[in-house]
């Protein structure tokens, strides 16, 4: 019984002693490496878990230094859809006469050495001349102004004209006809039968104002209730499409770009494809006025107009000339009209100069007539063109009859 006990009792001194064995021997074992830990800053951040009790608010992405992958991912910005209060342009009809305050001011020179000289007792061969002289100084050309003297002095002997009170409305007539009423000075701007938008490509030297023509025709456009779309073709000069985008954003036209010296003809055929796809009535395309070359010049404008035309037609093709630049700017402009067909002229700048003759001359030089008139810097500063208001601010308020 006792060797039984003694067994029990050795049995149970072993088994504790292993137990104990085991628990002491646990608490020793060399742990594996594991990965390196990322360094962190020493600031607490990010990633930093030891660092940043769980319930602490956790500060954003001004912990730059974080490598990228502890870094959290950036929260998704916030578009807040800008709010841009759209321009109203001003209704185009009467514009030129709203705008003639203006014209008249820089014309009256012409307007008033005219009806000085004819105010004299006598028209005699040398009044006569200085009117011619007048006219010419008036840039209207030599043609021009021969043949209206010559008219109007028939009239004067014809009609026994005495008085300077009967001389006005006469020569008003003239001037009238000199600028020319026979014209369609109508723009095509509207949609094609199969719905297609009417195409308007604006040309000429840099800096006469085509980007701001442009700019001022969408809004014109606009005004009427038509829907637009711009194509920023003028790929060479850095700033212009920026400065069509933002005539365009006023009125909510959208604007066709391409990349800083791009295929100016690329960013014309997809303006086109974007005024279809839109159904917008008209597409006003800038484009660049390099006069690099001649050559260089007409294969340009010539590429840009074929590659438009394989979506269809161009209805219209305006030539944009500075008129402070008078005779010379007609001649530079010539180069443009064997480019392209021009349809129509866009003279701008008349707010800057006196000699509004130049209307006259540019219509007799290239056979094209004048469609519009830009009369200033501002956004509505842009006419359609008005034989008769247009006489009117010539000859200035003694003109009113
Ligand atoms: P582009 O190089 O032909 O595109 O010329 P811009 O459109 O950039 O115009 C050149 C400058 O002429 C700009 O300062 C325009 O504000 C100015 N300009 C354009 N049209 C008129 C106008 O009718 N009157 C006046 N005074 N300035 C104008």
């Amino acid at each position: 019984m006792l060797d039984l006990l003694g067994l029990v009792v050795a049995i149970l001194v072993l088994t504790v002693a292993v137990a104990v064995a085991l628990v002491s021997g646990r608490g020793t074992r060399p742990v594996a490496p594991g990965p390196p830990r990322p360094e962190v800053d020493a600031e607490p951040g990010l990633g930093d878990d030891a660092a940043v009790p769980r319930d602490t608010p956790t500060r954003t992405v001004e912990v730059v230094a974080l490598p990228e992958e502890v870094a959290a991912p950036t929260p998704a910005p916030v578009v807040t859809p800008a709010v841009v209060p759209l321009d109203v342009p001003e209704p185009t009809a009467g514009r030129l006469t709203r705008l003639r305050a203006r014209l008249s001011r820089s014309q009256t020179t012409l307007g008033r050495g005219l009806f000085a000289l004819l105010s004299r007792d006598v028209l005699d061969e040398d009044a006569w001349e200085e009117v011619e002289d007048t006219l010419l100084g008036a840039d209207m050309g030599v043609a021009a102004a021969t043949e209206l003297v010559t008219r109007l002095r028939t009239r004067v002997r014809v009609d026994s004209v005495r008085t300077l009170a009967e001389l006005r409305p006469l020569l008003r007539e003239e001037l009238v006809r000199a600028i020319g009423t026979d014209a369609d000075r109508t723009l095509k701007t509207m949609p094609h039968e199969d719905g297609g938008p009417a195409v308007v490509l604006v040309v000429g030297v840099n800096g006469t104002g085509k980007t701001t023509t442009c700019g001022k025709l969408a809004r014109v456009l606009v005004a009427d209730g038509r829907s637009v779309v711009l194509g920023a073709a003028d790929t060479f000069r850095a700033a212009a499409a920026d400065q069509l985008q933002t005539w365009g954003d006023r009125v909510g036209a959208s604007t066709v770009r391409g990349p800083e010296g791009g295929d100016p003809a690329s960013v014309a055929f997809d303006a086109v494809a974007r005024g279809m796809r839109d159904g917008v009535d008209t597409v006003l395309i800038d484009t660049a006025g390099r006069l690099h070359t001649k050559t260089g010049l007409m294969d340009e404008l010539g590429k840009v107009k074929r590659v438009i035309e394989k979506h269809g037609p161009v209805d219209e093709t305006l030539l944009v000339l500075d008129a402070t630049t008078g005779q010379n700017g007609v001649v530079q402009a010539r180069v443009f009209t064997e480019a392209v067909t021009i349809t129509g002229i866009v003279l701008t700048k008349l707010d800057g100069t006196a000699k509004g003759g130049i209307v006259i001359a540019v219509q007799r030089e290239l056979g094209i007539p004048v469609k519009l008139i830009g009369l200033g810097e501002g956004p509505d500063d842009l006419a359609p063109f008005e034989p008769e208001a247009f006489a009117d601010a010539l000859l200035g308020d003694e003109a009113a009859l």
